[in-house]
């Protein structure tokens, strides 16, 4: 994480690469999941099926993760991420382009950059996938300050989700479906 004197150029060149890797999590945020589903017309049902779930158990490594929580499902915590199909690419993605680009989720929204909340201040970083993206490297300097309103929606949609969790899983039943219900009936991800 950053408080950095490393200069670091970064441009966004749209190459997608990071929308078609198959080892990254697209995780969402309840509020992710509430934007998609109240923009798309998307119920429950139909939004389940744009994501997965990926067992705590079975994921090799949280480097990606970081202070993301999983939630209880019939199978175990898991992670919710949107769903790729069979070549890796994004569900969203089509001819190389997001069809949600204007609700993305805020960790599209944030790639290849992470934040932290350290306390008194916001720091941030390279993601562990940032060797997925070769628009790291050329075009200007990042400018940290200039990342923080981008880190403040980040950090706060975390801390909402991360509640929510809190609350989820001390339920005695859970399961994927109702998990995703629960997720649009919140308050907290009123859209
Ligand atoms: S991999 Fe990097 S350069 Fe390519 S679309 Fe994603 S953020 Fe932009
Ligand atoms: S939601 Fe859009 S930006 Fe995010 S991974 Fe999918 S296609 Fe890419």
């Amino acid at each position: 994480m950053n408080s950095r004197d490393e200069l670091i150029l970064f441009e966004c060149i749209k190459c997608g690469a990071c929308c078609r890797e198959e080892t990254l999590l697209v995780t969402v945020t309840g509020s992710d999941l509430a934007r998609i589903s109240s923009v798309l017309g998307l119920d429950s049902n139909e939004l389940i099926r744009a994501v997965d779930f990926y067992l705590e158990s079975v994921i090799t490594s949280r480097d990606g993760l970081r202070d993301f929580p999983a939630l209880n499902t019939e199978k175990g915590p898991a992670y919710v991420a949107l769903k790729k199909l069979e070549d890796g690419d994004c569900v969203f993605l089509k001819d190389n382009l997001c069809m949600i680009h204007i609700i993305r989720p805020v960790v599209c929204m944030s790639f290849p950059f992470v934040f932290q909340d350290a306390g008194d201040h916001r720091k941030w970083g390279l993601s562990a996938m940032k060797h997925v993206c070769p628009g790291l490297g050329s075009g200007p300097e990042v400018i940290g300050s200039e990342l923080i309103e981008l880190a403040d929606t980040v950090l706060e949609d975390l801390i909402l989700f991360i509640e929510f969790a809190e609350d989820w899983n001390t339920n005695s039943e859970p399961t994927a479906q109702k998990l995703i219900e629960a997720i649009l009936k919140d308050p907290r991800f009123t859209v």
